[in-house]
């Protein structure tokens, strides 16, 4: 428990209005996406922040941190709390950081956009658009989540076919950090090598003040949603597609039935054939472009808009991808929960009939496209329908067992996830966070040397 005392001192620097402690706000504003989890939302359905904190500028937030080091109190920085796996629930208490009021673009250029860890993405691709740049590519999450939530939880996204995921070099281009001292340093980073001490780092090694995205020309994107008579024919014309380096493709997301039916906009819209498989694209191509492209594996297209990027009152398929697609699924059924599967690019038709036969229907396919380290591969964001921890952890046992490899978002521990940055990431904590403030319970190495 923080003091009364220490309250005041923070709403001294923030003011009242960026203070929250207490209340359903207190509650709501320490929760993330831990719920797709059946074996999360136990741990951390009852945690909670003792105060919460809104910085407005980085000097406010150095104030922050050097009364809260001094006191020894633990520190969850956070965004819009969208991440899936509880990375911004402060397991111990203490003081939340949220960087949301953080939200100014620094600088914009047709290259790269300088923004505050604050500012929500679709600010940042809305401002792009409007200079013929776009972001490289983003969560599904794209109208919620801040920059610095994207870069520190996230991890590929609509665009990642092309450019890959936060990890991959070039990216991200530059970081200012705050470092967990009683006298703060404010770093910048360029070198890719010490910012992989802050990608992905869950809020683990410095808070984030500010970051550069490299940006990409923007393209003149349509969607198109295509249904086809069996999920195997859609998977073969999504590779197809996607493995053919003349297109320009920045969304191939393959949905097995009864998926399509949890999309009530699609559905409603007759995109969405009873029993069939779909796939959700965005290309450059037309529409008899598409038709001819598709054709060949009984595919035709049931919806089409030619434009994308819009989110107000509009369809965007964006809003039924990537980690979306399980939500809508949670809605339909809330005992479905979801893997994190990434697919051996030569056997993904095999891996996924060896699974059908032995899982039958408690598993639904959704696989969407993803490179990372230069080669594209089929991800998937497979819906599980939950019986049971066992039934869950044994599926997952069986996947790797077949080399579809799993990075578990039924974890809160950053260190099991196969894709962490690793070394950079334990060297910059502890340079950068020598009390061990910062996010605790969050690595499983470090729990079990205390
Ligand atoms: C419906 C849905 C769809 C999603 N789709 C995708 C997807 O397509 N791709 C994807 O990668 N993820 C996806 N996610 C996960 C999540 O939305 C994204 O990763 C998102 O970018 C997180 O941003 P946020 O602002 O909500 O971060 P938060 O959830 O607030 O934080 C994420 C992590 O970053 C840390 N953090 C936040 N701000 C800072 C800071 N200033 N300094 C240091 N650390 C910080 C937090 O401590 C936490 O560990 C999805 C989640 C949901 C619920």
């Amino acid at each position: 428990m923080v003091s009364q005392e220490f309250i005041g001192d923070l709403r001294a620097i923030v003011g009242d209005k960026f203070v929250i402690d207490r209340g359903s706000r207190l509650d709501r504003n320490s929760r993330d996406a831990f719920w797709y989890s059946p074996i999360l939302k136990p741990q951390l359905e009852e945690k909670k922040a003792d105060v919460i904190v809104q910085p407005q500028t980085i000097d406010q937030l150095v104030q922050i941190i050097a009364k809260t080091v001094k006191a020894r109190v633990p520190i969850t920085p956070r965004g819009a709390g969208t991440g899936n796996y509880g990375q911004s629930v402060p397991i111990h208490g203490g003081v939340l950081i949220s960087t949301k009021e953080m939200n100014n673009i620094v600088e914009l250029t047709p290259e790269f956009a300088r923004v505050e860890a604050g500012v929500i993405l679709y600010s940042i691709e809305t401002e792009a658009r409007k200079i013929g740049a776009e972001l490289r590519f983003f969560p599904s999450t794209l109208p919620t989540a801040t920059a610095a939530g994207f870069v520190a939880g996230g991890s590929a996204g609509i665009g990642s076919i092309k450019w890959g995921n936060v990890w991959d070099a070039g990216n991200i281009l530059n970081a200012t950090v705050v470092t967990i001292e009683e006298t703060p340093q404010i770093i910048t980073l360029s070198d890719p090598i010490a910012l992989q001490g802050i990608i992905h780092n869950c809020g683990l090694s410095a808070i984030i003040a500010d970051l550069t995205f490299a940006l990409a020309p923007a393209s003149p994107w349509q969607q198109y949603v295509a249904a086809f008579d069996s999920f195997d024919d859609a998977l073969r014309c999504a590779e197809e597609l996607v493995f053919d380096e003349d297109l320009l493709t920045r969304l191939v997301a393959v949905h097995e039935w009864p998926i399509p039916s949890f999309f009530g906009k699609l559905v409603n819209a007759n995109a969405c054939p009873e029993g069939k498989a779909i796939i959700l694209l965005h290309l450059t191509l037309s529409p008899d472009e598409v038709a001819t492209k598709i054709a060949g594996f009984g595919g035709e297209v049931t919806w089409h808009s030619p434009q994308a990027g819009v989110h107000k009152n509009s369809i965007e398929l964006t809003d039924y991808s990537w980690n979306h697609t399980t939500l809508w699924a949670i809605k339909q059924d809330p005992t479905i929960t979801y893997l994190q599967d990434e697919f051996d690019r030569e056997r993904v038709h095999e891996q996924i009939a060896l699974r059908k036969a032995k899982y039958g229907d408690a598993v639904i396919e959704h696989i969407t496209f993803s490179k990372a380290g230069g080669v594209v591969r089929p991800v998937g964001l497979t819906l599980v329908r939950y019986e049971s921890d066992e039934q869950l952890l044994g599926l997952m046992d069986y996947c790797e067992s077949i080399g579809i490899l799993q990075y578990s978002p039924h974890t809160t521990y950053l260190d099991d996830d196969g894709r962490w940055s690793g070394q950079p990431i334990l060297d910059a904590k502890a340079e950068w966070d020598p009390h061990g403030l910062l996010n605790p319970g969050h690595l499983r190495s470090q729990e079990n040397a205390t």
